[in-house]
């Protein structure tokens, strides 16, 4: 269980020294109780306090490290339920199910379309983060063929290995045997065997259980048998039993110190039905998962997962904003066009990506608006005609440009009178509403 600020407190030398940059022991102790400092600042705390302290301060939900390397995929960790209380850390990670009934070459044409998932939005890099190799067949020798192609085809790609049979997974895990891969499939019928072949191959074991308590039960016993590392599967697959399922696990590793439960979920969504896999998978998203599998890669599914998962993930508290600056797009030359717009990220992504698509070379003048959108930054008075005309002047781009025409949205049109006025020289023209309307509107001038 976690300690409260006076129960750390009384583990700290009291001397108020305020080597560790807090005035007190006291506030030390509180910053430490909401996880904002970390015990390694105060160098007199002694090891007993030390290791009690640890302790208390480990994340309620153990971290796990699926795959090395970039691709590595970080998870656990997480400190709450609820978003707005503190962002989540580590967003779930997509898998795909490769069966070992398919043919070699069905199987590299799906490690190359996890390769090629990867797709860049609002500045981050998005994809079907891992390949689950799945011994559908019950055969320990396709399974091992199977996870071969994989190892071939894409090396890189974290693993999860999955099967009930403790041979096979022996046989498959020993080729991904320094990437850190799952093995999943311990229950309660193999447990012992399953666990002796993750230990010794150092990999995360996959707890497959049947409800709640045999979950709980499952994972006391693994940690007996000395594996640490877990992810696990309360054996929910309805959309209604992974909401409760994966609720119940998160509340009660986070607010009731449950330990048996304290690692990141696994949830399979593989559905005959790519929509209705989708739906459970935003489920999963919304919902405390940390691995979400999925039958096949289609790219409007991933487009909606990938953002659905990257909202949940971005911190609320902090607008995602872009450096206030000139951007320049293409190799601008003193007749190209200036645009402008404010600095929230997801405009700037938008707006530099249609200029990218007209292939005019421009400039894109980001004001910084608090990460606000335009709209939004206008009512709040952030967007104002004197504060364009100021960052116009201060960023020293009226020298860069031959013609002196400032390019504002359409949806501030409004403004476009009084910004001329501020801005003595430059001529104001009003360009489109819509991003997906700059393109057009350049190759019309
Ligand atoms: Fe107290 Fe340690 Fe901070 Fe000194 S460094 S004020 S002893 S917590």
């Amino acid at each position: 269980m976690a300690l409260s600020g006076v129960e750390i407190f009384k583990l700290l030398p009291k001397t108020n020294c305020k080597k560790c940059g807090a005035p007190t022991c006291l506030a030390f102790a509180m910053k430490l109780a909401q996880r904002q400092a970390s015990i390694d600042s105060c160098p007199d705390v002694s090891e007993e306090a030390k290791q009690k302290l640890g302790e208390a301060s480990a994340p309620p939900i153990r971290p796990i490290t699926l795959g090395a390397g970039d691709k590595a995929v970080k998870m656990g960790e997480e400190t709450v339920l609820f978003r707005h209380d503190k962002k989540f850390v580590n967003p779930c990670a997509f898998a795909v199910e490769v069966k070992d009934t398919l043919s070699e070459d069905e199987i590299a044409k799906l490690c190359q379309q996890v390769i090629e998932s990867e797709i860049d939005r609002v500045g981050q890099k998005l994809r079907v983060d891992a390949i689950m190799i799945s011994n559908v067949s019950g055969d320990a020798g396709k399974l091992e063929a199977a996870a071969k192609v994989v190892a071939a085809k894409a090396a890189v790609v974290p693993v999860i290995i999955s099967t009930t049979n403790p041979q096979a997974a022996e046989a498959a895990v020993k080729l991904f045997s320094d990437k850190k891969p799952i093995i999943y499939g311990a229950n309660a019928s193999n447990v012992e065997a399953m666990a002796a072949v993750a230990k010794a191959n150092k990999a995360t074991l996959g707890i497959a259980a049947n409800g709640l308590d045999e979950l709980s039960d499952l994972t006391e016993k693994v940690k007996g048998l000395g594996v640490e590392d877990m992810v696990i599967d309360s054996g929910a697959r309805r959309a209604k039993d992974i909401i409760a399922h994966n609720t119940l696990i998160r509340r009660a590793a986070i607010k009731k110190g449950v330990k048996s439960v304290g690692y990141p979920v696994i949830n399979f969504m593989q559905h005959g039905d790519s929509l209705v896999e989708g739906l459970l998978a935003s489920v999963g998203i919304a919902k405390y998962a940390s691995i979400i599998v999925v039958s096949s890669i289609e790219k409007w599914k991933n487009l909606a997962l990938f953002t659905l998962r990257q909202n949940i993930y971005t911190d609320p508290q902090v607008p995602m904003q872009v450096e206030q600056k000139i951007y320049n797009i293409g190799e601008p030359t003193p007749e190209s066009p200036l645009f402008i717009t404010t600095n929230f990220s997801l405009t700037y992504f938008i707006v530099s990506g249609e200029i990218e698509n007209s292939k005019v070379a421009s400039r894109l003048a980001v004001m910084d608006c608090e990460g606000l959108s335009v709209l939004t930054a206008w009512a709040a008075g952030k967007f104002t005609a004197s504060k364009i005309a100021q960052f116009i002047q201060d960023s020293g781009v009226e020298k860069d440009v031959a013609n002196k025409e400032l390019i504002l949205p359409g949806y501030v049109a409004i403004l476009s009178g009084a910004v001329e006025e501020k801005l003595p020289g430059w001529k104001i023209t009003v360009g489109p509403r819509e991003a997906n309307a700059i393109p057009t509107f350049l190759k019309t001038r």
